[in-house]
């Protein structure tokens, strides 16, 4: 297929290669030179805007910064430039209220289209090892399932537009919290005088255990290799922690719900990022407790 790919940063970086292996025509548009040279090496066609970029393209992928940017790129450049029908996917993550509108503007136009956030960082984008959270109707899933399945090891239809953006957030507002909370947990157990591997060891197998704590064990040395071996670089920056549970709260306040525990990690994160911190991987939080 020829697909059009825009924002390769960090992350649709990979992803476009991926589809270049899978044996997809990618056509490549990034406002940055060096994020397009780096595209070019891997395979992809550059261009010099959107407009062009989705010029004849059967699908349009984005994965970009926010909200603001979504719409913008689809409202001025994609919907009514590419070819009528083409599907279009947004893989970035984003308010679940933007992907709701940008996705009724596509229908309008007569373009089908997902919000299809992922879950895996920059390695999992980079091997092709990506969890898509896909919100759609069934017959544009059915459409964008394909070409997702080459970027990732995981496609899973989470309902109508903005599914898969709520899936997202609520997912890692869980995230964010059960962080903290297990951070929390093994400062007090070093307080009390426990050595923090027996902690661990009874812990990850009673009911304080999450994925936070058996997964990505932010306590270093104990558990399996994660950040926290590694001074706390690489994972998943504590910035874009802090993004998501700022989304979370803005889809919390939208819909009338309750989430306290959500509302306290979005502020231990903001403090942690306003610190100077948000380059760090956000289990590095535990080091403020
Ligand atoms: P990034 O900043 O590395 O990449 C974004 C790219 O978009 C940049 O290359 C930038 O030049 C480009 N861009 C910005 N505005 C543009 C425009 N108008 N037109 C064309 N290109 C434009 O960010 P990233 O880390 O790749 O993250 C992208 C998205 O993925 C974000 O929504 C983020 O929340 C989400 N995400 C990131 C991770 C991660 O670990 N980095 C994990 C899961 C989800």
């Amino acid at each position: 297929m020829k697909i059009a790919f825009i924002g390769l940063g960090n992350m649709g970086g990979g992803m476009a290669a991926n589809l270049v292996k899978a044996g997809h025509d990618v056509h490549a548009f990034d406002l940055s030179a060096d994020a397009l040279a780096r595209a070019a090496e891997n395979g992809c066609t550059t261009y010099t805007s959107v407009r062009e970029a989705v010029q004849g393209a059967d699908a349009v992928v984005s994965m970009l910064p926010n909200g603001a940017i979504v719409n913008s790129v689809y409202t001025a450049d994609v919907i009514g430039h590419a070819p009528a029908g083409a599907l279009l996917l947004d893989c970035s993550t984003i308010d679940v209220d933007t992907a709701r509108l940008i996705g009724a503007a596509a229908a309008s136009g007569g373009y089908p289209m997902v919000d299809a956030p992922v879950s895996g960082g920059i390695a999992a984008a980079n091997g092709g090892t990506l969890t898509f959270m896909v919100g759609g109707s069934a017959d544009a899933f059915a459409k964008a399932e394909p070409i997702l399945s080459a970027m990732g090891k995981a496609v899973i239809h989470a309902g109508d537009s903005g599914a898969g953006q709520a899936a997202k957030i609520c997912n890692n507002m869980i995230l964010g919290a059960t962080m903290i909370a297990t951070c929390e947990a093994f400062a007090l157990a070093e307080k009390l005088g426990l050595d923090l591997q027996t902690f661990y060891d009874i812990s990850s197998k009673a009911s304080g255990q999450s994925w936070s704590m058996t997964s990505y064990c932010p306590v270093p040395g104990v558990g399996p290799a994660s950040p926290a071996d590694n001074g706390y670089q690489g994972g998943f920056a504590a910035a874009l922690m802090l993004k998501d549970l700022k989304l979370a709260m803005e889809a919390a306040r939208s819909a009338g719900s309750q989430v306290p525990m959500g509302a306290r990690a979005e502020e231990l994160y903001a403090a942690f990022n306003a610190a100077g911190n948000g380059g760090q991987d956000f289990s590095a939080i535990i080091k403020t407790l």
